[in-house]
């Protein structure tokens, strides 16, 4: 079942479908917030369209108003825009297909459902679920088959008239062809399910309301889906899909060629565990939060399951776009791996240019309350300043708070408890006394002058060990044990500041 070098080709992808007219769709439930998976997902199908030249359409698949929320909505479209994987058709896009909200086409899902039941192509059914379970209880126990046995698919009027007089209310039911369904998936090579399990599924409920197995075919069909790339959880459920689109083509009401198929791997959480939209870790918020990079995050995700070949594995998004091939996808569930996408954000940290990286630390030092919405020049200019002190050992964005913040607190820096209790003790008088001295004493207020200073007094005057000498203003200074380069940092925070800030921690000591 694997996918030959042959096959891995464009000719093989793309089939009849020329490169241009590739249209791929990312259509999630507006449940919940959005997680890895999903974004992976979208990543995937915007990558193989770029790639292609082709259409990535943004489709929203909301017709379960118990789950739904147009908060979930709202959020879905932000995410994809702060990731700037944007859409062609879509919600606010627009398009030839639309509408794209699911819930605002219910005509349509209601006269395909009728022409499906007027053709035969799909049938009603009256069995009531307690009928069904019981059958399907006797089915397991005789060693056959459970799924649904086809009962009602030749009713005669008198049975049909005996139900409706119960009052029973039928649910449309989909009539799969007693012969197996082959279709060959762009990552797993061919696919096969035969007509025993492949049963007569429900499209409609008793209540007139769509189902997923109709509306995300009969959608893909009508808006030109070529290609459905999508999670390896859904492949039980294409030759299902399948049976439905060639109906569909049979009837004329959808042309264009059958979609071909590729389901990416699961991703997976420590110790094999599929990575639960419920986990804190899957949540694409959570790494919004911690100041994960657009470019970092995305690079991670599209190694969760693809590599752009050879050892690289920082890449942009046009480099990921010029190589990505949907045949080299790993059919194996791909790990999520926090440390690895740490070390994947941080070499993009490095890659950025300096005013940018200040740029994007702006908001996470709003956020902690140490910048103005908007904030000021000055103090954008500082920040870009100190922007190269942090560069070389950020992982992500929210560490600006606690490496830059001792520069923006002004009246509100406190130095950390546990860093002061350990280090501004009796024996920090004398060096915080000297290290003042030489300070205020300093001719020019230089990075080179401020270190030359402080080693005379502390080093050759008080005879320390520079981690003696320079630990408590340190402290002192930057309130904690862990700061940028220390003269740079006092160079940037500038001399009174720092007078200021040794005599207050001269003052606190016991
Ligand atoms: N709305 C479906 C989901 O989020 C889409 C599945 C598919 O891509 O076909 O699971
Ligand atoms: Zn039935």
């Amino acid at each position: 079942m694997s996918v030959t070098d042959d096959h891995a080709s464009d000719a093989f992808v793309l089939g009849d479908v020329a490169p241009s007219d590739v249209r791929v769709r990312f259509c999630p439930s507006p449940t919940g917030n959005p997680h890895v998976g999903l974004v992976r997902a979208a990543l995937y199908n915007w990558a193989f369209a770029r790639h292609y030249g082709g259409t990535f359409v943004f489709r929203i698949e909301d017709t379960d108003a118990s789950r739904d929320s147009e908060e979930s909505y709202e959020a879905l479209l932000a995410s994809l825009r702060w990731l700037g994987l944007d859409w062609d058709e879509g919600p606010e896009a627009g398009g030839d297909h639309g509408p794209y909200r699911q819930s605002q086409r219910y005509d349509t899902y209601r006269d395909v459902a009728a022409r499906l039941l007027e053709s035969g192509k799909a049938y009603h059914c009256y069995c009531s679920t307690a009928e069904l379970e019981e059958r399907r209880e006797a089915a397991r126990a005789a060693g056959k088959p459970s799924g649904y046995d086809g009962h009602c698919r030749v009713l005669t009027d008198e049975q049909v008239a005996a139900f409706r007089a119960e009052g029973r209310e039928p649910v449309l039911r989909m009539r799969t062809p007693d012969e197996t369904v082959t279709f060959t998936d762009l990552i797993r090579g061919e696919i096969s399910v035969d007509q025993h399990n492949l049963f007569d599924y429900v499209l409609v409920r008793a209540n007139g309301h769509p189902l997923y197995t109709l509306v995300n075919p009969v959608d893909d069909a009508l808006m030109g889906i070529t290609h459905v790339l999508r999670g390896e959880d859904l492949l039980s459920s294409t030759p299902r899909q399948i049976v439905l689109h060639e109906a569909l083509r049979e009837l004329g009401i959808a042309g264009g060629p059958m979609p071909r198929f590729a389901h990416l791997p699961l991703v997976t959480g420590d110790g094999g565990r599929k990575l639960s939209k419920r986990e804190p870790e899957s949540s694409l918020q959570l790494y919004l939060d911690r100041g994960f990079l657009r470019e970092g995050l995305l690079n991670y995700l599209a190694l969760l399951g693809w590599s752009i070949g050879g050892d690289e594995e920082v890449f942009s998004l046009p480099e990921m776009v010029a190589a990505f091939d949907v045949t080299k996808v790993n059919p194996n569930a791909a790990r999520f791996d926090l440390k690895k996408a740490e070390a994947i954000n941080s070499a993009w940290v490095r890659r950025l240019t300096v005013d940018d990286l200040a740029e994007r630390m702006v908001p996470h030092l709003q956020e902690a309350g140490l910048f103005a919405h908007p904030p000021s020049e000055a103090s954008l200019e500082l920040l870009r300043a100190a922007t190269p002190l942090v560069q070389e050992r950020m992982v992500v964005l929210e560490e600006s708070v606690g490496m830059l913040g001792f520069l923006f607190a002004g009246e509100g820096f406190a130095v950390d408890e546990a860093d002061g209790a350990k280090v501004l003790t009796d024996a920090a008088k004398p060096v915080l006394e000297a290290a003042a001295s030489a300070l205020r004493e300093a001719e020019v207020w230089s990075t080179e002058s401020i270190e030359q200073v402080l080693r005379a007094a502390l080093i050759e005057g008080l005879g320390l060990k520079p981690k003696l000498a320079f630990g408590p203003v340190r402290v002192a200074v930057t309130g904690r044990r862990v700061s940028p380069p220390l003269f740079e940092s006092l160079e940037l925070l500038g001399r009174e500041t720092t007078l200021d800030r040794l005599e207050a921690a001269l003052n606190s000591l016991p």
